[in-house]
């Protein structure tokens, strides 16, 4: 019988170098497209033009070379594709409502902050702007707490099955920010779909945001990829490295041993590589033992 597609992809955000924490979601999403026979697709999430560094992009294309990970296809940079973002939110409709609340508004109605950080938004503005107040924001209305599709649940291939109450735990959430930019939840979904992605493997700092990817891809009518979270990288306060919390840049003239570092952080067993080929055959040997899908 014909095995089903794989299609997975990377999608950094350019916002910086490949570091230390990206090269172990990069490697983790390439070594399971290719172990699956996939494709693996390298998109750049530019969405957020406030933390674009310029040249970042190349950067990162330029290392993924270094270390011997070809991607399939074009790749795909999100700040081109804003007609297919606004196309979406304009299929949404009424689920989509302009909000004029600050974040410090929202801060202050005290809900409780959500798993990313974020202050649970109260509803304020669901049945209208409330009087004085101008947009800032189009939310998106997720179903009341207690519907039956307002707690979402998936099966995650790293942590097993995962559910959250998008009333209680998240509420109605930003799809166009105040500064006029697509969230990364709505930019996401759409590419994700648009790129026919069947399998996404990434960091568990994104694992808060899958369920509202899920509600976002039933409303626009989109299957439901199947998801892993690898363990990120943190530093020693315990946070996700990232430029400002002074992650090294990678060392491109000794790519062997990042690779050797970002797989040990994964624990797959390398008995011993002296080449990038030997380092390449042996990971995907580890990762097939490991996380080979059924199918
Ligand atoms: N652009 C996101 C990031 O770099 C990743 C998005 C994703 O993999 O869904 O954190």
């Amino acid at each position: 019988h014909q095995t089903p597609p794989y299609i997975g992809r990377f999608a950094p955000s350019p916002s910086g170098p490949l570091h230390a924490g990206s090269l172990v979601a990069a490697l983790a999403s390439y070594l399971d497209a290719r172990v699956h026979g996939g494709q693996w697709l390298v998109r750049i999430e530019d969405i957020d033009e406030t933390r674009t560094v310029p040249g970042a992009a190349e950067a990162i294309l330029h290392a993924l070379q270094a270390f011997g990970m070809q991607h399939d296809g074009e790749i795909v940079v999100q700040s081109r594709r804003k007609p297919l973002y606004e196309a979406a939110a304009v299929r949404l409709g009424a689920l989509l409502y302009p909000c004029g609340c600050t974040r410090k508004e929202i801060a202050d109605s005290r809900l409780g902050i959500a798993a990313d950080g974020a202050a649970i938004y109260p509803g304020t503005c669901r049945h209208g702007l409330a009087p004085g107040k101008q947009a800032r924001t189009l939310r998106l209305r997720v179903p009341d707490a207690g519907a039956p599709d307002e707690a979402i649940t998936f099966n995650d291939r790293w942590l097993g099955p995962l559910t959250q109450h998008l009333a209680s735990e998240v509420g109605d959430f930003v799809l166009k920010r105040a500064d006029g930019f697509w969230a990364y939840q709505l930019a996401v979904v759409v590419d994700d779909a648009d790129q026919d992605v069947t399998h996404v493997v990434r960091g568990t700092d994104l694992l808060e945001s899958t369920q509202r990817q899920i509600y976002l891809q039933r409303l626009l009518g989109y299957p439901t990829p199947s998801y892993m979270h690898v363990p990120v990288v943190r530093n020693a306060q315990g946070e996700k490295l990232s430029k400002q919390t002074g992650a090294q840049a990678l060392d491109l003239a000794r790519p062997l041993d990042e690779l050797l570092r970002a797989a040990r952080f994964l624990e797959l067993s390398i008995e011993s590589a002296s080449s990038m080929t030997q380092f390449w055959e042996q990971a995907m040997a580890a990762w097939q033992a490991r996380f080979t899908l059924d199918r």
